[in-house]
């Protein structure tokens, strides 16, 4: 007999991913539950503004986006539970969701674990994490008023923190591997033609230093090997994502990168898995592909338990 542990759907993650694929199979009607072991809505909650989610012509605040998709599914009866994940059990039917909190079992199961912003790897960036060095202009942007500050990489999130920076810091200084940006142009337009922005090409973060403090990062120039003193507050990090596939190694096939393996439909190899947004292969890690991905995961889970009804 059903218990009150016992769902027809389990989502592990709250990201837009998640949240998209809660929708779908809560207005099913299907016994519902989201999984989240910190806070809903995953990278986009950091983001300042989202502007290109389509129909949302002058942009979302990233918290109100994952808000209102939070607020749209649980108007159809979604169930959360705030926990962690530990282990996923595919063996039979049920799925096995094990977490910290007990044991949960889902006929289907929709992956939309998400990604965590990678470390730079480099002496400092431990030791100074929470003291100037941080991976959310959003959440610590505030502590660096009226200072300068680094920004490293060259991807649309680099961009766009940079850009959220310039209303706070005095100068925001982009440091970023190669002279060629991988950002979307209209970010890198806006971020070449902020006068608080300036890059350093080619270049590398060797030492992040301070005393107690982020105070200076030591730079090198890689084609010529020069090495520079930047004076700055803070240092905010985005060199790219890792996907959350930790307790899935051995459970479900990942790629190189510990991505899940899907088809089309984003389902896994196990019938009645799928995986959704930023943790499958090929991704294109953006929030109105992520809320496909979720959308389209939905509706496959709605169609396999039609099957095994
Ligand atoms: P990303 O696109 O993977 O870019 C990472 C950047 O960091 C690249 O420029 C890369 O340099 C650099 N990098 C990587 N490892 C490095 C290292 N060890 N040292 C120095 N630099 C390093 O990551 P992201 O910007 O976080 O974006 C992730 C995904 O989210 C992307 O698909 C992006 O489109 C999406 N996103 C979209 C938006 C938006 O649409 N507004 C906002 C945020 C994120 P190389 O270029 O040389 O590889």
């Amino acid at each position: 007999m059903a218990t009150e542990r016992d769902f027809e759907v389990i989502i592990i993650g709250a990201g837009v991913a998640g949240l998209s694929a809660a929708l779908f199979t809560a207005r099913e009607r299907l016994h519902t539950l989201l999984i989240e072991r910190a806070t809903f809505g995953g990278q986009i909650a950091n983001a300042d503004t989202v502007e290109n989610y389509p129909g949302l012509p002058e942009g979302i605040r990233g918290i109100d986006l994952a808000v209102n998709m939070l607020d749209q599914a649980k108007e159809y009866g979604l169930q959360m539970a705030f926990t962690e994940v530990e282990s996923l059990g595919t063996d039979r039917q049920p799925f096995i969701v094990s977490t910290s909190s007990g044991v949960y079992t889902g006929k289907t199961v929709i992956l939309a674990c998400g990604s965590s912003l990678k470390r730079l790897g480099v002496p400092g960036e431990l030791a100074f994490e929470g003291r100037g060095v941080s991976y959310c202009a959003t959440c610590d942007g505030d502590m660096f008023s009226g200072q300068a500050v680094g920004v490293v990489g060259g991807g649309d999130s680099a961009m766009d923190e940079a850009l959220y920076l310039t209303e706070l810091a005095t100068q925001v200084t982009i440091i970023h591997r190669r002279d060629q940006l991988r950002a979307a142009r209209v970010l890198q337009e806006q971020a070449k033609a902020h006068p608080k922005i300036a890059f350093r090409w080619d270049t590398v973060v060797e030492a992040i230093e301070g005393n107690g403090q982020v105070e200076r990062l030591r730079l090198r120039h890689v084609p010529s090997g020069e090495t520079s003193v930047l004076p700055v507050s803070g240092v905010f990090i985005y060199v790219g994502l890792e996907p959350n596939t930790g307790f899935l190694k051995g459970v479900v096939p990942l790629d190189g990168g510990g991505h899940v393996l899907v088809n089309q439909r984003m389902e896994t190899e196990i019938p009645g898995l799928y995986a959704a947004g930023d943790l499958r292969q090929h991704s294109a890690r953006q929030v109105a592909t992520s809320v496909g991905d979720g959308a389209t995961a939905a509706f496959f889970a709605i169609q396999y338990l039609r099957t095994i009804r």
